[in-house]
């Protein structure tokens, strides 16, 4: 089973942002509405993720760490459902078979929290009680202390780093109801409290985009024929100089996706007669049935079933939004 867990793990456990992100998915599937992040060494040397969502029970502990025992596939309906989760039941084992996994959890209703650890070949699966509050810390040290082989493909610690924070921006941006903090070597990299109302989350997408980028862009609300689009393109005017930052949401899912990017360019381009990359965070709302999540569950695809449709839609509302609003325009 070590061995079978090692090369799970290969799948799943890439580098540090990989195990953030099943750490941080699990949090959101334990409605936890906060979550603290704090990572030491780019999330080679520990990646600690604490959250105050439903815990585990002490006899449930164990099982949490074993392989497939947490399986949430009950037919092979539930297995289209979850496809897009990524794996069912094995991010806790398969990363304990490659770093130091400790595990601590208390319920609400317990008077104390338990904890079991695994590392490697070594399980600690008698729960220990711990003074932690009710919620989770997963702590993960040492990734790929014992598969040097992969060790060595790791990156520099600046590199996996900023893997890990554009992944916490991209959560961040997807679940506004959760607060998140991000501390990389003890020192505070987000702070984001959860944002119900309209301005918060400008904030919190200023924090993420840039401080002016809400003054510096074009809001976006429109509805046709069921399809639904809103969020902030950035103006010609904002530049953060580095990268671009292009998010877009398919009904709270991040994707990638060539058809959406052609809209988008192709309506920037024709009302503000602009070549670069716009900044953009844009969510779109669709019937679930016309989009397949499964093309690629790990990967940021998705498969619309009507390309053309959702292609129209979106140049049509960017081009109208932006036209209307577009600085020196008689529109809003
Ligand atoms: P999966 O999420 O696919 O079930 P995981 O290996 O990621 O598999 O987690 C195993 C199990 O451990 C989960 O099903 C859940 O019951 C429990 N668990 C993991 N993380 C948390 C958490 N942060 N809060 C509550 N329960 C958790
Ligand atoms: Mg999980």
């Amino acid at each position: 089973p070590q061995l079978v867990n090692q090369i799970a793990a290969g799948e799943v456990v890439e580098r540090p942002a990989s195990v953030v992100k099943e750490l941080v998915e699990n949090c959101f599937d334990a409605g936890a509405n906060q979550v603290t992040i704090d990572i030491e060494q780019g999330g080679i040397r520990q990646i600690r993720i604490r959250d105050n969502g439903c815990g585990i029970v002490k006899d449930d502990l164990a099982l949490a760490l074993s392989r497939h025992a947490t399986s949430k596939i009950a037919s092979l309906d539930d297995l289209e459902q979850v496809g897009t989760m990524g794996f069912r039941g094995e991010a806790l084992p398969s990363i304990s078979s490659v770093a130091r996994l400790t595990l601590i959890s208390r319920t609400p209703e317990a008077d104390c929290a338990w904890l079991v650890s695994a590392d490697g070949t070594e399980k600690n699966f008698d729960p220990q009680p711990d003074p932690h509050p009710a919620g989770t810390t997963v702590d993960v040290r040492d990734l790929f202390y014992n598969t040097p082989a992969r060790r060595k493909f790791l990156k520099a610690e600046k590199t996996e780093f900023a893997h890990i924070e554009s992944l916490i921006q991209k959560l961040a941006l997807a679940r506004f109801d959760v607060g998140f903090v991000l501390n990389h070597n003890q020192r505070e990299i987000l702070h984001l409290k959860p944002a119900t109302s309209l301005t918060e989350q400008e904030k919190r997408i200023a924090a993420i985009c840039g401080s002016a980028f809400i003054e510096l862009s074009v809001k976006i609300d429109y509805a046709a024929s069921g399809l639904q689009l809103h969020g902030w393109v950035g103006l010609p005017t904002f530049s953060r100089g580095q990268q671009d930052q292009q998010f877009f949401y398919v009904n709270g899912r991040l994707i990638k996706d060539r058809l959406v990017a052609h809209a988008v360019k192709q309506a920037y381009q024709d009302v503000l007669y602009h070549g670069r990359h716009p900044v953009f965070v844009l969510y779109l709302t669709l019937d679930p049935a016309l989009v397949d999540v499964n093309a690629h569950p790990t990967k940021l695809e998705v498969r619309f079933r009507e390309g053309r449709t959702v292609h129209d839609f979106l140049f049509q509302a960017l081009h109208r939004s932006l036209a209307a609003q577009r600085p020196g325009s008689e529109g809003g």
